[in-house]
């Protein structure tokens, strides 16, 4: 089959597409710990259920964290392939974040898809609906292909708690790794630079999330009464949240590294590893004209090869419901960012040093761990790699360059880890207008179809 036939083909059948992403959006399936496991389990079974009416040998499997709790279900569905060919491993997780207030969406309700100017937009239509639909439907255009034979030997790997850290994945690695001992692995969950714009990430920072909590009193007591004298909580959060940039807007936190930019290198000549302008990331995010951005050196150092830090959460009276009471206590949730590079552990162990010697006052701060990932980088020299940027590049019509990406798949990491071998490619579906795990989450349906059109063609390459 012809390069332009398949891609004609897979054009007819997107309809399709949209309609199994927009089932896949109804289900809900929010990992965090605070919301209702059981729609995890539900994602679980669609995905294996998937799987299995288009003929794959699939099993969900369950392994527990090292703290000893059972972990969120992952799906294994496998393919073999003709004697001697690769073994690929497609990879996206069916999980996905809350939904959020859903006043803040404009287009829709978080759980219910809606195509708007060729936008599909729902919690989780992007990330990583779009990857998990890609991997499907690259599966139905290859069998269609091969009448009923794949190229290769094919397994797709589907997690259910990448959103939460990949806490139990360690676990699974260890007592079912065999099945996704994989010549090539392909992470459906990265972004592209621009909408038309192909890539494929080759770093990731790594995450570390803690709960801090400050305590000043055993209970509130009046403002008036005592105020000047008692130290309400959240000013004291203020001033500990306060302490974690310098008067730059850098991470001020001892003991954290920064990995060293790639500029100039063999790796940025040969595939143009691009550069962030600051124009562009103050169009991506709309930060106003008035404000300045974090931080010091070069927009994509600061975003792709250096920390950062951010306060994610608190927990403090509403401005409707407040009264003239000094808070006694202060919850708040912190997200630090690692460079690549960096060890999770020592960072975390900084971390919580930080808070400690900062702690107002002399106050009484409680540290405790929410999610450890870690950072990785991938090797962009592995063969695989040419093979990628040049399905991205004929099915995009678009040349394809690699970049590194400041959010974190911890499970790359601890994959890379256990099979050093493999050639990882971290490719991208979710444009900078995709708003990953924010309101109005949504794919560009156009950049869906390319997604599938390069993986068949990778595959297709991969095997020959
Ligand atoms: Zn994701």
């Amino acid at each position: 089959m012809t390069s332009s036939s398949l891609r004609d083909r897979i054009s007819q059948s997107m309809p399709r597409y949209s309609d199994l992403l927009s089932e896949f959006v109804a289900i809900d399936s929010v990992s965090q710990s605070t919301a209702d496991p059981s729609r995890v389990d539900a994602s679980a079974q669609w995905v294996a259920e998937q799987l299995g009416a288009r003929g794959c040998d699939v099993e969900i499997y369950r392994t527990r964290t090292p703290e000893g709790s059972l972990g969120l279900p992952t799906v294994v569905g496998h393919y073999p392939g003709p004697e001697g060919s690769p073994h690929v491993v497609l990879y996206a997780h069916h999980d996905v974040m809350p939904g959020g207030d859903p006043a803040e969406w404009t287009t829709t309700e978080p759980f219910t898809a809606r195509v708007i100017d060729g936008r599909l937009y729902g919690r989780g239509s992007a990330d990583d609906g779009a990857g998990l639909v890609a991997h499907l439907a690259t599966i139905d255009h290859l069998l269609i292909e091969g009448n009923g034979e794949l190229p290769c030997s094919l397994t797709v790997l589907s997690e259910g708690e990448e959103e939460v850290g990949s806490a139990s994945f360690e676990s699974f690695l260890e007592q079912h790794g065999h099945l996704v001992d994989a010549d090539v692995l392909v992470v459906a969950d990265g972004g592209n630079p621009a909408l038309g714009e192909p890539a494929l990430t080759t770093s990731l920072r790594g995450v570390i999330q803690v709960f801090v909590t400050v305590s000043t009193m055993d209970h509130p007591v009046h403002s008036g009464m005592y105020g000047g004298v008692a130290c309400d909580a959240v000013t004291a959060m203020c001033r500990l949240v306060a302490s974690l940039h310098d008067e730059h807007g850098n991470v001020a936190i001892d003991g954290l590294r920064g990995a060293v930019h790639r500029q100039g290198t063999v790796k940025r000549d040969s595939f143009s590893c691009i550069d962030m302008s600051e124009d562009t990331v103050r169009a991506d995010c709309g930060i106003r004209d008035d404000v300045p951005l974090l931080g010091q050196g070069s927009v994509t150092d600061r975003l792709w090869f250096q920390p950062s830090i951010s306060v994610i959460g608190i927990d403090a009276v509403d401005v409707a419901h407040s009264s003239c009471t000094l808070q006694p206590q202060c919850r708040a949730r912190l997200s630090l960012r690692t460079a690549p590079g960096e060890n999770t552990r020592q960072a975390y162990e900084a971390l919580v040093r930080h808070l400690h010697n900062h702690a107002p006052f002399g106050m009484h701060v409680e540290v405790e761990c929410d999610e450890l990932g870690a950072a990785c980088l991938v090797d962009d020299q592995a063969p695989a790699v040419q093979v990628a940027l040049d399905a991205m590049t004929e099915a995009w019509g678009h040349q394809a360059v690699t970049l590194g990406m400041g959010a974190s798949i911890p499970f790359v990491a601890l994959y890379q880890e256990k099979f050093p071998q493999a050639q990882i490619l971290v490719t991208g579906i979710e444009d900078p207008d995709a708003r990953a795990h924010g309101a109005d989450e949504s794919i560009h349906l156009g950049e869906l179809e390319r997604i599938i059109h390069s993986q068949c063609l990778l595959l297709n390459k991969l095997s020959a």
